[in-house]
């Protein structure tokens, strides 16, 4: 069976809006139109995952937020005269076995990516039909590598050279969490 993308349900509907009003006032503020969209994965016959739901450059994460393109929102189906503005996609599968906490936490992230637009006075941009402008902005971050490559180099290795950096570089507390944190899990959001 091929990749398949279904309407989130309540439960996970709820669980976004939450994180919206709780944490990104600007953007809930902005009151935009979005989906979230469950992916589950290519399956065999036998309902063995055969490939990632979701890929950012080729690699598996857990979640993607994308901007509806300028020409398709009038046919994206909004609510009554509401064109959509965003889609959250989200690993149906990886969902499944994320704690309450986690699934709040990948919800954040994917909305950290996005930013409402402001003129120079600090004014909200709107499009023709009213709808506050968005953009999306990328990660403070990116953590990627082969573990191969770090076999091979060590702490030579750009793997290597990149997560010190993100060590060093972050604020100072951002990485406290590793001394209580159980074992890290291998879901990542995009
Ligand atoms: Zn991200």
């Amino acid at each position: 069976m091929s990749k398949r993308w279904m309407a989130a349900s309540d439960a996970v509907n709820k669980a976004f809006g939450g994180v919206l009003e709780e944490h990104h006032p600007a953007l809930a503020k902005a009151d935009p139109e979005y989906r979230v969209l469950m992916v589950h994965p290519p399956m065999d016959k036998d309902g063995m995952p055969t490939g990632p739901a979701i890929t950012t450059a080729g690699a598996r994460v857990a979640a993607k937020v994308s901007l509806i393109a300028e020409k398709m929102r009038p046919i994206t189906g909004g609510t009554g005269e509401r064109m959509v503005d965003f889609i959250i996609e989200v690993d149906a599968l990886a969902w499944d076995r994320m704690s309450a906490k986690t699934r709040q936490a990948l919800a954040d992230h994917e909305l950290e990516h996005l930013r409402v637009k402001v003129d120079g006075d600090g004014v909200t941009k709107r499009r023709d039909d009213g709808a506050a402008q968005l953009e999306i902005i990328p990660d403070d971050y990116m953590l990627n590598g082969f573990y191969v490559v770090v076999a091979r180099w060590g702490k030579d290795s750009i793997e290597a050279i990149g997560l010190a950096m993100i060590r060093e570089e972050g604020p100072q507390q951002l990485f406290e969490f590793e001394k209580t944190a159980p074992k890290a899990k291998k879901d990542k959001a995009a």
